[in-house]
């Protein structure tokens, strides 16, 4: 954190001009073709197009786990374009939280150890009572406070991506990236997954960013930004926002589930 009011002027996320191409034999995919967009921190963004428009490729340069073939990326005011791995891993374990459409849990790992895991990688000395402390918390604000003790395989679907968004918080980032959160969920538990997300946005101020090909899921966000072949074809706010939480209130009630 830094207290020079000229950085409270610079947007979070600013791209310019971003390519992506990967060389595979004698063939080159542009997976991005010059993508400009600016990303205020603390908001709530999706991105749509259809599979292979390049949403992935754009969320892994986002992300700091792969580095563009050209254009800049500035991220609060720092261009990161250029950062070889070690610094983008250093910069990411501090700033970004990723959940994925497959959970991405390790198996025969309790729900526990996979939320605490990321704290080993940190850097700060945090003690195994501190690790297990925030870890549990963290499952409690998700809702699994009963669950930590649970394998993967003891979880649900939605569970389980429950634990991974407290594992990505775990390093209290100021952007979380997710790409097809809901792809494996069926209809409630999405809801269930956007309400976490949009209170985690409202009150935490964690900048979100999501991926869909879902329309009506990117309509919790924001603002959608569509890409159509490596472009961004249209960045626009959303004008009826939906609100997971009032949606779930309206629902009828669950049977009250049978716990082992
Ligand atoms: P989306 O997430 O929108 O489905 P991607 O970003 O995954 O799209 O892919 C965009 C394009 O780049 C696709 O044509 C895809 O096949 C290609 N691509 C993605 N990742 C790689 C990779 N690691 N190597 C080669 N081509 C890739
Ligand atoms: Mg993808």
């Amino acid at each position: 954190m830094t207290t020079e009011p000229a950085s409270r002027r610079v947007p979070l996320i600013r791209i310019e001009g971003l390519r992506k191409s990967y060389v595979l034999g004698d063939v080159t995919v542009h997976a991005l073709r010059g993508v400009d967009v600016e990303i205020a921190g603390g908001t709530f963004v999706t991105v749509v197009g259809a599979s292979g428009s390049g949403k992935s490729t754009f969320m892994n340069i986002l992300g700091l786990l792969d580095r563009p073939s050209g254009g800049r990326y500035f991220l609060e005011g720092e261009d990161v374009s250029g950062f070889d791995r070690d610094r983008r891993a250093v910069l990411r374990n501090r700033k970004i939280g990723f959940v994925f459409q497959n959970f991405n849990l390790l198996p025969r790992t309790s729900a526990l150890e996979n939320v605490e895991l990321p704290l080993l990688y940190n850097g700060k000395p945090y003690s195994a009572g501190d690790r297990h402390l925030k870890a549990l918390g963290l499952l409690e604000a998700v809702g699994l406070g009963q669950r930590a003790q649970h394998m993967p395989n003891q979880l649900s679907g939605g569970q389980q991506q429950r634990v991974a968004i407290a594992r990505a918080l775990v390093n209290d980032p100021e952007i979380l990236l997710a790409d097809e959160p809901t792809g494996n969920l069926d209809s409630r538990t999405s809801v269930e997954i956007m309400e976490i997300l949009q209170r985690l946005n409202r009150e935490k101020g964690i900048t979100i960013i999501l991926i869909t090909h879902e329309h009506d899921i990117a309509e919790y966000g924001q603002r959608v930004i569509t890409f159509r072949d490596g472009r961004v074809v249209s960045d626009q706010p959303v004008e009826k926002r939906r609100d997971a939480a009032a949606e779930l209130s309206a629902l009828p009630a669950l049977e009250e589930e049978a716990t082992a």
